[in-house]
């Protein structure tokens, strides 16, 4: 296909690109893939101006992140209508840099899940199989990287594997970046103290290139970290030969077999390229997946008191007392999984179990970020699976429970919880199988450094 071409070549190549015959085969493109495998929530046709230095790359948005004019419903029935007056700041400072949105891709309801089926619009099928789930919840972020060959790159986001989970399921590369690096402002909040927004893209270059863009202190965001702005592909393509990785050898128990042995192939890759590697314990990393669940819904549930029929989305006719129209409207406009999160997440902040829960879960979050604090004192990366399980089709999700849904997060929640950066790349090309490298807090490019290394030996 003539337009088939990398997110690199069509910045190289912008000047001489015709723009209006590539946005009009972009859009056609991009109705086709959605009619088949459901990624977007909808499609921006307008036409943009193409102008440096992005010269209008597409870029989708996870449509939990506000997008000016164009609706933003985080995946739920209960925003639905919602079109926001303004643009998240790392939308903004896309557009800024030359970038052209094209869409809202679809998502877990708030994010809540790991296989992009909570969906309060549709539920994306994965590009590569279509029985089979994108992973979540930035499954149509993922699964657009991975079906859509034109230049382009997702805006995605994280509360406990979002982006990794997606990225590695669909065979491309997501890049999770350190708490308080990319501004939050504009995005319809999960879990407060672990969203983060981050790039989705074919390869390590793309992601790269986007967190250049979007990372920096935010006025509008109180977390947001004081962090120059720098240019993070500069760190790619040297070599690794002083690097230490630490493998923990808890995240390979119950792991599918397939994915130890492609994992642990390409450590052994990235020993051939001159980096060494050791195997460690990561000891606390059984008491993530309680604590995490305790944390997020605590903090889910009293982000979703907001919604309730007077001033964003679903709008439902007035009958009753108040109590009487919000229950109706939550009851419509919420799915199954919000409503468990919410009762799950009330139930850990009521008086009497604030200490045997929440504060608890705080305690174990504490010990998490401490056992990764030592573990980067004698290493620079952390190598591991993203996942422990292939992409499991949805007729098999369909038998899951919701612990056993929970379960799956067990290696991508501890390194989310610690708010450490993360990138997930394919440990073969082609493959549903993610090699996980972690870093220290705003080690950014010693992940990238390692991923780019490992990606270009393929
Ligand atoms: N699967 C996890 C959850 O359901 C993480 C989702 C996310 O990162 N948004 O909470």
């Amino acid at each position: 296909m003539k337009y088939n071409i990398s997110v690199k070549q069509f910045i190289d190549q912008g000047k001489n690109i015709d723009h209006n015959d590539f946005h009009s085969k972009l859009i056609e493109e991009l109705k086709r893939i959605n009619k088949k495998f459901h990624l977007l929530q909808c499609i921006d046709e307008s036409k943009p101006q193409a102008k440096p230095s992005l010269f209008s790359l597409p870029i989708s948005v996870k449509d939990n992140i506000c997008t000016k004019g164009l609706q933003s419903s985080a995946g739920s029935q209960i925003l639905n209508g919602y079109i926001p007056p303004f643009d998240a700041t790392s939308v903004a400072r896309t557009k800024e840099a030359g970038g052209a949105v094209i869409g809202k891709t679809n998502q877990d309801e708030f994010g809540f899940g790991t296989f992009s089926t909570n969906c309060g619009y549709a539920v994306p099928k994965n590009p590569l199989d279509p029985e089979r789930s994108c992973g979540g919840s930035s499954g149509g972020a993922a699964g657009l990287v991975a079906a859509l060959n034109y230049p382009h790159i997702a805006l995605a986001e994280s509360t406990g594997g979002s982006i990794s989970c997606p990225a590695a399921f669909c065979s491309v590369v997501g890049l999770t970046p350190t708490y308080g690096l990319v501004s939050r402002y504009g995005l319809i909040d999960y879990a407060n103290s672990l969203d983060k927004i981050g790039p989705i893209g074919k390869c390590v270059y793309d992601t790269a290139l986007a967190l250049s863009i979007i990372a920096g202190h935010d006025n509008r965001d109180s977390t947001s970290l004081h962090v120059a702005k720098k240019d993070y592909t500069k760190c790619l393509g040297k070599d690794i030969k002083s690097m230490k990785i630490g493998v923990p050898k808890e995240y390979f128990n119950n792991t599918d077999k397939k994915i130890e042995k492609y994992v642990w192939d390409a450590i052994k890759k990235l020993e051939s390229l001159g980096a060494t590697y050791k195997e460690i314990s990561l000891p606390t990393t059984k008491y993530a997946l309680a604590s995490y669940y305790i944390i997020a819904t605590a903090e889910a549930s009293t982000n979703l008191s907001k919604y309730c029929g007077m001033r964003y989305g679903l709008h439902l006719g007035m009958e009753g007392n108040f109590n009487e129209y919000f229950s109706r409207v939550r009851s419509k406009g919420f799915g199954e999984e919000a409503k468990r999160r919410i009762i799950l997440g009330t139930f850990a902040r009521l008086s009497g179990y604030r200490e045997a829960y929440y504060l608890k879960a705080m305690r174990v979050r504490t010990a998490i970020i401490q056992d990764f604090k030592l573990a980067f004192k004698k290493f620079d990366v952390i190598a591991a699976p993203t996942m422990p399980v292939l992409p499991p089709k949805f007729s098999e999700i369909a038998k899951l429970s919701p612990l056993q849904n929970y379960q799956m997060d067990v290696l991508t929640v501890p390194a989310n919880l610690a708010g450490v950066p993360m990138i997930s790349l394919p440990a073969r090309k082609g493959e549903m199988i993610g090699l996980h490298l972690i870093g220290d807090h705003l080690k950014e490019e010693k992940i990238l450094q390692v991923a780019s290394a490992y990606e270009a030996m393929k």
